[in-house]
């Protein structure tokens, strides 16, 4: 499950670019500070905990927080599967601006 985990969160942070809010990459996952001026090209550091990480896994902890948490957790993987497949390819990149998982459910059709 924790290797599971490892792999969602480094197929989002390698597709992180067009799968989170611009914020959500200047959001520390310490303290929750937003700050523009957190976010400096690839290295994120946070003005107010001065945690520091690399600026796209930082990005890629806050949408398994803001995604995954409550009934989203229950779903987590099915919703990964429907909706951001790393097997799709670049190609079948997820609709902008609602990455939330209307209507998924357990079905797998074939
Ligand atoms: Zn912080």
């Amino acid at each position: 499950m924790q290797d599971h985990l490892k792999e969602d969160l480094e197929w989002l942070a390698a597709n992180v670019d067009y799968v989170v809010p611009e914020y959500t990459s200047q959001e520390c996952t310490v303290c929750d500070h937003v700050d523009p001026e957190n976010r400096n090209g690839k290295t994120f550091k946070c003005t107010r905990c001065g945690h520091k990480e690399d600026a796209d896994i930082n990005a890629a902890k806050n949408i398994e927080k803001r995604f995954f948490d409550a009934e989203l957790r229950d779903c987590h993987e099915v919703f990964l599967e429907s909706q951001f497949a790393p097997t799709k390819g670049p190609g079948t990149a997820p609709a902008k601006g609602s990455p939330e998982p209307s209507g998924v459910t357990n079905n797998h059709e074939a």
